[in-house]
C-alpha cells in the first residue's frame, strides 16, 4: 500500500491479502505450534512467530505509521516488554493516574527488578523536567489518562525526552490511532491494550507495541516477546485482525454516542461534574482537539450525592452493563473506585462510561432514568430521617 493510503483503506487491508493457493479472501488460522523447514518458509515455532500474528502485526504498524510492531497476549504483557527493555537502575516517569493495571505491573513487579518509578503529572511539562535525572531513560504517559481523562502533550513530552537521552512511550488505548497517532508526534514507541478499541467486542485479550524506529530497543522488547513468551494465540489475532476492519466505523461511532451523552449529563441537574475532552469546559480542551481527531468514548462523571449516590445510579442503569473495561461495541458503567483497590486515587464518587454503538438517545435515557426515577427511592431515603420499616430499592425493574 502506498505511503498517503488512508487510514479507513488501511484498517480494512493492511496485512491481508487473497490466499494464492485457495483463493480464500478471509485469512485462515494457522493453529500449528511447528513448522517444517522443508517447505521453505521462514516459520519455525509459533511462539517465535506466525502468520496470523505476522499479518496482526503488520497492520498495526501501518495503522500508527510506525516500522515495527510485537503484539502480546495481554496489554500489560506489551507495558511489560517495554519496561524489560530498560535496565536495573534506569529511572522511568509515569503519568500520575495510569492505568490501575500497569500502576501494579510498575510498583508490584518492575520496582523489585530494580527500576526506579516516579509518578508524575505528566500534563505539566514542568514537573516533568523536575523529575528528570541523569539516570532517567523512559517517559511513560498514558493520554487520555484512566479514568480522569487528563491530556498530556505528546510533542512537549517527545521534545524534552529526545533533549536528555530519553525515550516517550505512550499509550494509545482511549485514543486508538483512529483520534492520535503519537508517532506522528515524534512519541517513539506506542502502546496498546488491544483488548479495548481494537478487539471491541469484549471477546478477547491482547496488546502490542509499535515502533518509530526498528532500533536496539524495539530489538530487546522483540527479544522479551520471544523469550519470555506472553504471546497471543493464532485464533487471537485472527480476531483482534477481523475487528480492525471496522475500528474507523466503530470509533467515530462511539465518539459520536459519546460526545451526546457528555453534552446531555454537563446540563444535567443530578450531575456534579463532567469529565470529557471534547467538552469546552475540559480544562485541557484546546489541547486535546490539537492532538486528536475527536474527544474518545470515555466519559467519566460524579453526581451530586457523593459515593452512595454513584453507587445507586450504577445499580439502577439498565442498558449500560455494570462491568469495568472499555472500547466495546456495548457500553459499560462502572464506579471506578470499585475496580481499583483499596489505594485507589480516583474520586470514590467518579462514574466511568464506555460508550458503545447503540443509539445514543436510548444511551442518554438509561442515563436519565439511572439518575432520576431509577434511584429516587435511594434519594428519598436519604433525605428523611431513618425509618425502620423503609427498604430502599436501588435497582429498577429489569437490573440483576
Ligand atoms: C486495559 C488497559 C491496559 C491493560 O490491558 P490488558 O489488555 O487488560 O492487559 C493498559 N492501558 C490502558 C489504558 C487500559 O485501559
Amino acid at each position: 500500500m502506498s505511503e498517503d493510503t488512508r487510514f479507513e483503506t488501511l484498517a480494512v487491508h493492511a496485512g491481508r491479502r487473497v490466499d494464492s493457493h485457495t483463493g480464500a479472501v478471509a485469512p485462515g488460522i494457522a493453529l500449528s505450534s511447528v513448522y517444517s523447514p522443508d517447505a521453505g518458509s521462514d516459520y519455525n515455532y509459533s511462539r517465535v512467530d506466525n502468520p496470523n500474528r505476522r499479518r496482526l502485526e503488520a497492520c498495526l504498524a501501518q495503522l500508527e505509521g510506525g516500522t515495527a510492531c510485537a503484539c502480546f497476549a495481554s496489554g500489560v504483557a506489551a507495558a511489560s516488554a517495554v519496561l524489560h527493555a530498560l535496565a536495573p537502575g534506569d529511572r522511568v516517569l509515569v503519568t500520575e493516574d495510569v492505568y490501575y493495571g500497569n500502576r501494579l505491573l510498575l510498583t508490584r513487579e518492575l520496582a523489585r527488578w530494580g527500576l526506579e518509578v516516579v509518578f508524575v503529572d505528566t500534563t505539566d511539562i514542568t514537573a516533568v523536567k523536575a523529575a528528570c535525572t541523569p539516570r532517567t531513560r523512559l517517559i511513560w504517559a498514558e493520554t487520555p489518562s484512566n479514568p480522569m481523562l487528563r491530556i498530556s502533550d505528546i510533542a512537549a513530552l517527545a521534545q524534552l525526552a529526545h533533549s536528555r537521552d530519553m525515550r516517550l512511550a505512550v499509550d494509545n488505548t482511549f485514543a486508538t490511532p483512529v483520534l492520535q497517532r503519537p508517532l506522528a508526534s515524534d512519541a517513539d514507541l506506542v502502546v496498546h491494550s488491544a483488548t479495548k478499541y481494537f478487539g471491541g467486542h469484549s471477546d478477547v485479550l491482547g496488546g502490542a507495541v509499535i515502533a518509530r524506529d526498528d532500533d536496539k530497543f524495539f530489538h530487546r522488547v522483540r527479544s522479551h516477546q520471544i523469550t519470555c513468551g506472553a504471546v497471543p494465540s493464532p485464533f487471537d489475532c485472527w480476531l483482534l485482525h477481523r475487528s480492525i476492519a471496522t475500528l474507523p466505523l466503530r470509533v467515530r461511532a462511539q465518539c459520536a454516542n459519546a460526545h451526546a451523552v457528555a453534552e446531555h449529563l454537563a446540563r444535567h441537574p443530578a450531575v456534579a461534574e463532567v469529565r470529557y475532552p471534547g467538552l469546552p469546559q475540559h480544562p485541557q480542551h484546546a489541547l486535546a482537539m490539537r492532538q486528536m481527531r475527536a474527544g474518545g468514548a470515555v466519559v467519566s462523571f460524579r453526581p451530586h450525592g457523593g459515593r452512595g449516590a454513584a453507587e445507586a445510579a450504577v445499580a439502577a442503569a439498565r442498558l449500560f452493563t455494570r462491568a469495568t473495561s472499555l472500547g466495546s461495541v456495548e457500553s459499560l458503567i462502572e464506579r471506578r473506585a470499585t475496580a481499583e483497590g483499596p489505594d485507589s486515587a480516583t474520586p470514590p464518587d467518579l462514574i466511568r462510561l464506555s460508550i458503545g454503538v447503540e443509539h445514543a438517545e436510548d444511551l442518554i435515557a438509561d442515563l436519565d432514568y439511572a439518575l432520576g426515577e431509577g434511584t429516587r427511592f435511594w434519594r428519598d431515603s436519604m433525605s428523611r430521617p431513618a425509618d425502620p420499616n423503609a427498604r430502599p430499592r436501588m435497582a429498577g425493574p429489569g437490573s440483576e
